[in-house]
C-alpha cells in the first residue's frame, strides 16, 4: 500500500510531500523520514477511555503527544516521518491537513527579546506599580524575567503567580501572561472598572501579582530560528543541544512515576537531576520567596485545566478545594470553537501521567491551588486567535484571583509582647503524605491559606512546643485569625 505523508521539512523550507512504501528509500524519503511534523491518530468510534489509553501508550513510548481531542477522538503527535510510518501498522495515522501546517512562527508573536522589552516598558510606564526582577539566567545566558505588580503600600499582601512558556513552542502562552500584567497595570493606573469584574486597583489593594511570561527563552529562540516544534530548553550534552523538558524537572516527585523520560533524546526528558535547570530553579526560588497562595501556569494545547498531582491514581489531600476552583475556572473558559468549555481534571485522568511539574511542585510547597492551563487547539495558532484568547483568559485569571481571595484564611501569630512568631501551621483535614512541605508562618508571623468551605481544626505550634488549637469555619468569606502563643 502506498501512503502519502505530508511532513514539515524544516522551519525555513516549506513542506515536503513524499510517497512512502516499502521501497521508498530514495533521498527524499530518507530526508523526510527525519523531518518532524504534525500527525493525527484517528480513533473514531472508540470510547473516551480508549483515547486516553492510546495517549498514555504514546507517552510511554516516549512519543511527543501534542494534544488529545476527546470529542473528535483524536490524538495529535509531533513525529518524524519515520516514526509515523512505524505506527502505521497499528493505528490510523495521517499527517495533519496542509492548511493546518505552519512553517514558521507568525512574526507578530513576541520573540524572547520582545518579551523582555515589553516587561521593561511596563515597568517604565507604571513605576509606582511594577518592577522587573531578573530571577535567573538560562543556559545560553538569557535573562529570565519576572514582573512584580503591586500597589505601593506597606500592608503585607498574599502573592499570586502566573507563568508561561515552560515549553518553547507554546507561543500563545507568553502573550496571555504579558496581558495579565498589562491589564492589571492599565486599570490600576486609571482606577477604572474593567470588564472582567472589580477594578484592578481594588484587586491590587488585596493581592500582589507576579508574572513570568517566558520561563524558557532559549527554547523559544530555537523555535524562532530553526525548529518550530522545539519543546525543551537548550541544555547541552557533549556540546550538542538536546534539551531538558522544564515541566518534568521540578524537584517534587521528580522522576517518580514514569511520567517523564530519563533519555536525553526524548521530549519529556526530566534532566540530569531534580531541579537541575536554571529556568526551573528561577521559578521555584521565586516561589520560595513570594510564597504564592495560587498559581496558574499556561501551556498549550488541549483546552484543559489540569490540577495536581500528575502521577496515576494520586490525589492531593485537598482535592475538594482543587476541584471546586479548577472546575469553576474551566467553566469560565469557552473552547475556541465556542461549542463547549475547558475540561477540568487531573493530568492522569484526562491526558497522561506526568511528574516533576511546576504545578505539582508549587502546590506541594505552599498548599496553593495550582493549575496547568492548556490553551487553544494547536501550538501555532493563527494570530487572529490571539485577541479572543487573551479576552477569555482575562475572565479566567480574574475569577481565579477573586476566588482565592474570597476563600483565604490569614493566620497571624504573635507572642505575648506582640512580636511575630515563626510557627508551624496545621489543619486537621490536610494530611501531608507525599513529601509536601509543612506550612509555616513567615518572619512577620503570617501565613495565608486558601481553604475549601467548611469546618477544620487549625493548630499552631511555636517555639518550645507552645501550641494553640482553634476551630475555623470557612464560608466563602476571607477570614483573619489572630493567635497569641
Ligand atoms: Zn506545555
Amino acid at each position: 500500500m502506498r501512503v502519502v505523508f505530508t511532513v514539515l521539512a524544516s522551519a525555513s523550507a516549506a513542506l515536503v510531500i513524499f510517497v512512502s512504501s516499502s521501497s521508498a528509500h530514495g533521498e527524499l524519503g530518507r530526508r523526510a523520514a527525519d523531518a518532524k511534523g504534525r500527525y493525527v491518530v484517528d480513533l473514531a468510534g472508540e470510547s473516551e477511555g480508549a483515547v486516553r489509553k492510546a495517549a498514555g501508550a504514546f507517552a510511554r513510548l516516549g512519543l511527543d503527544v501534542a494534544g488529545v481531542d476527546y470529542r473528535q477522538r483524536r490524538v495529535e503527535l509531533i513525529l518524524t516521518g519515520g516514526t509515523a510510518r512505524s505506527l502505521e501498522a497499528k493505528y490510523h495515522i495521517r499527517p495533519l491537513s496542509v492548511e493546518g501546517i505552519v512553517s514558521a512562527v507568525d512574526p507578530r508573536y513576541h520573540t524572547p527579546e520582545q518579551v523582555a522589552a515589553k516587561l521593561k516598558e511596563l515597568a517604565d510606564r507604571y513605576p509606582r506599580f511594577a518592577k522587573v526582577h531578573e530571577i535567573g539566567r538560562t543556559t545560553e545566558g538569557r535573562p529570565i524575567l519576572a514582573l512584580e505588580i503591586a500597589t505601593p503600600d506597606p500592608v503585607l499582601k498574599p502573592a499570586v503567580l502566573f507563568d508561561g512558556m515552560h515549553h518553547a513552542r507554546e507561543i500563545m502562552t507568553p502573550e496571555i501572561v504579558l496581558d495579565i500584567g498589562e491589564q492589571l497595570l492599565q486599570n490600576a493606573k486609571e482606577g477604572s472598572r474593567v470588564r472582567f469584574g472589580p477594578a484592578a486597583a481594588d484587586l491590587l489593594s488585596r493581592v500582589r501579582v507576579w508574572i513570568v511570561p517566558q520561563v524558557n527563552p532559549d527554547g523559544n529562540n530555537i523555535v524562532w530560528t530553526s525548529d518550530i516544534w522545539w519543546r525543551k530548553n537548550a541544555w547541552r550534552k557533549k556540546g550538542k543541544v538536546t534539551g531538558v523538558d522544564l515541566n518534568r524537572n521540578y524537584p517534587f516527585q521528580w522522576g517518580k512515576c514514569k511520567g517523564s523520560s530519563g533519555s536525553p533524546g526524548q521530549d519529556a526528558f526530566r534532566g540530569p537531576s531534580a531541579g537541575s535547570e536554571p529556568e526551573t530553579e528561577a521559578v521555584f526560588r521565586l516561589a520560595d520567596r513570594i510564597r504564592p497562595i495560587g498559581y496558574l501556569t499556561y501551556h498549550s494545547f488541549g483546552e484543559l485545566v489540569l490540577a495536581p498531582y500528575g502521577c496515576q491514581g494520586q490525589f492531593t489531600s485537598e482535592n475538594e478545594l482543587l476541584t471546586r476552583i479548577g472546575k469553576a475556572l474551566a467553566e469560565s473558559l469557552p473552547t475556541d470553537d465556542g461549542r463547549s468549555h475547558y475540561t477540568y481534571g487531573l493530568s492522569w485522568e484526562v491526558l497522561y501521567q506526568n511528574d516533576g511539574t511546576s504545578a505539582d511542585h508549587i502546590f506541594a510547597q505552599f498548599g496553593a491551588p495550582s493549575y496547568a492551563l492548556e490553551v487553544n487547539t494547536s501550538f501555532q495558532p493563527s494570530y487572529s486567535l490571539r485577541e479572543p484568547t487573551l479576552q477569555k483568559h482575562r475572565v479566567g485569571w480574574a475569577l481565579f484571583i477573586e476566588t482565592l481571595l474570597k476563600n483565604m484564611l490569614t493566620v497571624r501569630v504573635k507572642d505575648e509582647s506582640g512580636r511575630p512568631v515563626k510557627a508551624l501551621v496545621e489543619f486537621s483535614h490536610i494530611v501531608h503524605k507525599a513529601g509536601e512541605r509543612a506550612f509555616m508562618t513567615d518572619e512577620t508571623g503570617v501565613f495565608f491559606k486558601v481553604l475549601a468551605p467548611g469546618q477544620t481544626l487549625l493548630r499552631v505550634t511555636g517555639p518550645e512546643g507552645r501550641r494553640h488549637e482553634v476551630s475555623v469555619t470557612m464560608n466563602e468569606e476571607p477570614q483573619v485569625i489572630e493567635i497569641t502563643l
